[in-house]
């Protein structure tokens, strides 16, 4: 979660529409799509249009107004996909010993069956 941004991550690749994704929600503050390796049956990933490179960056650095748009984004994400009924997960990975795969900060959202105990 340190260091300068990488405009040559995966996932601001697919902000340029470099690389396709299957996308689910779009607007001002965040584009979602659905994760390329699922690790249940509903697993979308929610990032800022914005570059930060994790969560100790979106949270320090971003705009009031931009972390409230990615949050309730976020939730209305989860509403659509029909998930507050039988309940969800949501997961950062920051840095290092979360592994933290694309440096790009996102927001994992985990559903569609009982999940794995926590920390699974
Ligand atoms: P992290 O480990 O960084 O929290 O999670 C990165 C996630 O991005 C992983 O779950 C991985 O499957 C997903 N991912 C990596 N590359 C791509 C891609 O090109 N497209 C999509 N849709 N997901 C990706």
């Amino acid at each position: 979660g340190r260091g300068p941004y990488d405009p040559q991550n995966v996932f601001a690749k697919i902000l340029r529409g470099e690389i396709p994704c299957k996308a689910i929600f779009e607007n001002e503050w965040v584009l979602a799509f659905y994760d390329i390796a699922p690790k249940a049956p509903v697993h979308v990933l929610i990032i800022p249009k914005n570059p930060y490179v994790s969560f100790m960056d979106f949270s320090q650095t971003a705009p009031a107004e931009e972390i409230a748009g990615v949050m309730r984004a976020t939730g209305q994400i989860a509403l659509d996909l029909g998930l507050e009924e039988n309940g969800y997960r949501l997961i950062t990975n920051a840095g290092l010993h979360s592994g933290q795969e694309v440096p790009h900060f996102h927001i994992h959202l985990l559903g569609g069956k009982a999940l794995p105990a926590f920390p699974a």
